[in-house]
C-alpha cells in the first residue's frame, strides 16, 4: 500500500480537512469551537501526499467503513474517528499500517488500541449513557488517539498517563489538532482525576482485577465506567446507581496492556 517515504511528524498540518460527510462535534478540527469553521468545507488544507498516502482522507474513509461494517458502532464515535489522522500518532515507520485493524507499539512496551477496539468502546460508552457525555476521563493516553477521538464526542476529555515519555508524545502527537477540550494529565490514573470530577463516563485502556474505588467515585450518579478486567480480560461496563449501588454487564473479551500504579 504504502511507497515510498512516510511522513515527517514535523510536516504535520495544523489544520485537519473537515469530512466530506462528518457533522461538527466538540473539539476537532470543522467544528465552530475549533474555530475552523470558517475554512472553506473543501479547502484542501492538508500539504500535498508525502509518498505514504497515509494523509488521504480516502484511506481514513475506507477504514471508517470497515469499522461500520461491523455493526453497532455509533455514528458520532465513526464521524470522530473520520477526523483524527491515526498515522500521526504513530512513529513514521507504522504509518503505512495506520489504517489496518491493528494494535500497534508506541514505546515502553505499550501499544495504540486497534481502531476497532477504540470503536467499540466509544460507541459503548455513548449507548450506556444515551446522550453525549459532558465529561471524560481516560486512564491510559498512550501516544493519545483514543483521547482525540474521545474530544470529538465529548464536551470535555481529561486523560491520564502514568509514564511521563507517554505523556509527552501524546502532548507532541496532539498539538497539531489543537483540541481545546482535551486535557491530558500525568499521574497514577488508578487515584482517578480528582481534577475533573464528577465524570459522566470514565473509560480505561489499561487492564485491572477490578476497577480501583477511585473510579467509581469520581463518577456521577448514571455515569459509565468502561474497562477491561478480570482474567481472562473482559471489557466491563458499570453505571453507578445510588445509594452505593452498581449495575455491571460484561460486553466482550479484551486484551488490553497491564492497569500500574505509580508514575514513571
Ligand atoms: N489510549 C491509548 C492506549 C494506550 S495503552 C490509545 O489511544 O491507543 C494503555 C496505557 O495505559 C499505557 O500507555 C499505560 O502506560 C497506561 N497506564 C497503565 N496504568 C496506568 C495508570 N495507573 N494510570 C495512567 N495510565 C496507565
Amino acid at each position: 500500500m504504502a511507497t515510498g517515504t512516510p511522513p515527517k511528524r514535523a510536516s504535520f498540518p495544523a489544520r485537519l480537512p473537515a469530512s466530506g460527510s462528518a457533522a461538527a462535534a466538540p473539539g476537532l478540527p470543522g467544528s465552530a469551537r475549533t474555530g475552523a469553521a470558517a475554512t472553506p468545507r473543501h479547502a484542501a488544507v492538508l500539504p500535498q501526499p508525502s509518498g505514504a498516502g497515509m494523509d488521504s482522507q480516502a484511506v481514513r474513509n475506507a477504514m471508517v467503513e470497515r469499522l461500520r461494517a461491523l455493526g453497532g458502532m455509533d455514528p458520532a464515535v465513526l464521524n470522530a474517528m473520520l477526523r483524527v489522522p491515526r498515522h500521526l500518532f504513530l512513529e513514521p515507520g507504522l504509518a503505512a499500517q495506520a489504517y489496518l485493524d491493528n494494535a500497534l507499539p508506541i514505546g515502553h512496551g505499550q501499544t495504540i488500541s486497534k481502531p476497532s477496539v477504540v470503536a467499540r468502546a466509544a460507541s459503548v460508552l455513548l449507548q450506556a449513557l444515551g446522550e453525549r457525555p459532558a465529561r471524560v476521563l481516560e486512564i491510559g493516553t498512550g501516544c493519545g488517539y483514543q483521547a482525540a477521538v474521545l474530544a470529538g464526542v465529548a464536551g470535555e476529555v481529561y486523560s491520564i498517563e502514568r509514564i511521563r515519555a507517554l505523556h509527552e508524545l501524546a502532548r507532541r502527537n496532539l498539538r497539531a489538532l489543537r483540541l481545546p477540550n482535551l486535557r491530558l494529565l500525568l499521574g497514577d490514573g488508578m487515584l482517578g482525576a480528582p481534577a475533573g470530577a464528577p465524570y459522566d463516563a470514565v473509560i480505561s485502556a489499561a487492564a485491572g482485577e477490578q476497577a480501583p474505588p477511585a473510579w467509581l467515585e469520581q463518577l456521577r450518579p448514571g455515569g459509565i465506567l468502561l474497562a477491561p478486567l478480570g482474567q481472562p480480560q473482559r471489557l466491563t461496563a458499570m453505571r453507578k446507581l445510588g445509594g452505593g449501588r452498581v449495575e455491571s454487564w460484561s460486553v466482550e473479551d479484551a486484551r488490553f496492556v497491564p492497569l500500574k500504579s505509580g508514575v514513571l
